[in-house]
């Protein structure tokens, strides 16, 4: 057996560094995250920033036993900070508004997916039950947790950050900030009046893919060839139906969401490919501000309530 783990990074910021702009790299949530500012901006907000990711990545680790995610015992209130309080919010009100295609219960399940061998039919039903029976309660800063499912906030937490961040540089006057935290693209304000430029990979080699225009919205890509690994010429990828615990059987490669909120299009995106095209059009519906981008198995592009693009897109 051939163990093979991929990642890719599917949206591709076309604005290139100018010198009126200064960048600076790290790397936080398993990914690299990227913050590009104008020349005249304040360096220290980069070190603002960094200090940010750091918070979160401590606070939204469930791997750490450090974390907040950690302080949630079964059935005793805890405290948590108000980010993570209003993190675990907007998951469990996305979970409900997608019929629960995005589920933040899943991480024994995704544990499971992870290891070399391929967990048998009765571990998943176990590890699917316990999340399906794990619930939450949050009221203000005190969080209960019942059931023993292992939250994993992997979904949302590059979303949530990505608009933490665009706060920070909105806050702090910045005209405009270019975020790229592994993929999931904020362009705060615009390039000299236009929009921010950002090319989406349709995985398909397309001569001319497409390329979006941002400004002041973000646009998040989720899909089946970010992170998957090969058994047997199976590939079994990262993004777990909620309804069965196996990785999600969909007919779509990728789905990239298109909003004001990074926090949602983080979460719309992980909910589209759970759904499938058909029932991601119907979900995006409740959505009006939102477009998409979908990108078929057989090759084909389609939009939702179409995007601005900057060059001409073949559907
Ligand atoms: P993304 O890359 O944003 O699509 O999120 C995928 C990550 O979210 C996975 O690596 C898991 O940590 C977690 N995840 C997997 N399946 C789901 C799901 N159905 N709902 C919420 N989070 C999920
Ligand atoms: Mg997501």
């Amino acid at each position: 057996m051939k163990k093979l783990l991929f990642m890719l990074i599917p949206l591709l910021l076309l604005c290139g560094c100018q010198k009126q702009e200064q960048t600076q790299t790290a790397y936080f949530f398993d990914t690299v995250v990227s913050i590009t500012l104008p020349q005249d901006a304040d360096p220290t907000l980069f070190d603002e920033a960094w200090a940010l990711c750091t918070t979160y990545q401590q606070a939204f680790d469930r791997f750490s036993e450090n974390s907040e995610l950690a302080r949630l015992l079964p059935e005793i209130p805890a405290v948590v900070s108000a980010e993570t309080a209003q993190i675990l919010t907007e998951a469990t009100r996305l979970s409900e508004a997608t019929d629960g295609a995005f589920d933040i219960r899943l991480g024994d399940l995704s544990d499971l997916w992870n290891q070399q061998t391929l967990p048998d039919a009765d571990t998943i039903q176990k590890a699917l039950e316990v999340a399906q029976a794990t619930t939450l309660t949050i009221e203000g800063n005190f969080v209960t947790q019942r059931g023993a499912g292992s939250l994993d906030l992997g979904g949302i937490a590059k979303g949530y950050v990505t608009d933490r961040l665009a706060e920070l540089f909105r806050e702090a006057g910045c005209a405009s900030a270019i975020l790229n935290l592994g993929g999931n693209v904020y362009c705060l304000g615009n390039k000299k009046g236009e929009p921010f430029k950002v090319g989406i990979d349709t995985l398909m080699n397309q001569p001319n893919p497409p390329v979006l225009g941002l400004s002041d919205q973000a646009a998040v890509t989720a899909g089946v060839t970010q992170r998957y690994k090969m058994i047997n010429g199976v590939r079994y990828h990262h993004i777990i139906d909620p309804k069965t615990g196996m990785p999600a059987k969909t007919d779509l490669l990728s789905a990239t969401i298109i909003a004001d909120s990074a926090t949602l299009a983080d979460v719309l995106s992980t909910a589209c490919i759970v759904l499938g095209q058909k029932k991601a059009e119907e979900l995006l519906k409740q959505f009006p501000d939102v477009s998409a981008v979908l990108v078929l198995e057989n090759g084909t592009v389609t939009t939702v309530r179409d995007p601005l693009f900057v060059n001409t897109v073949q559907k």
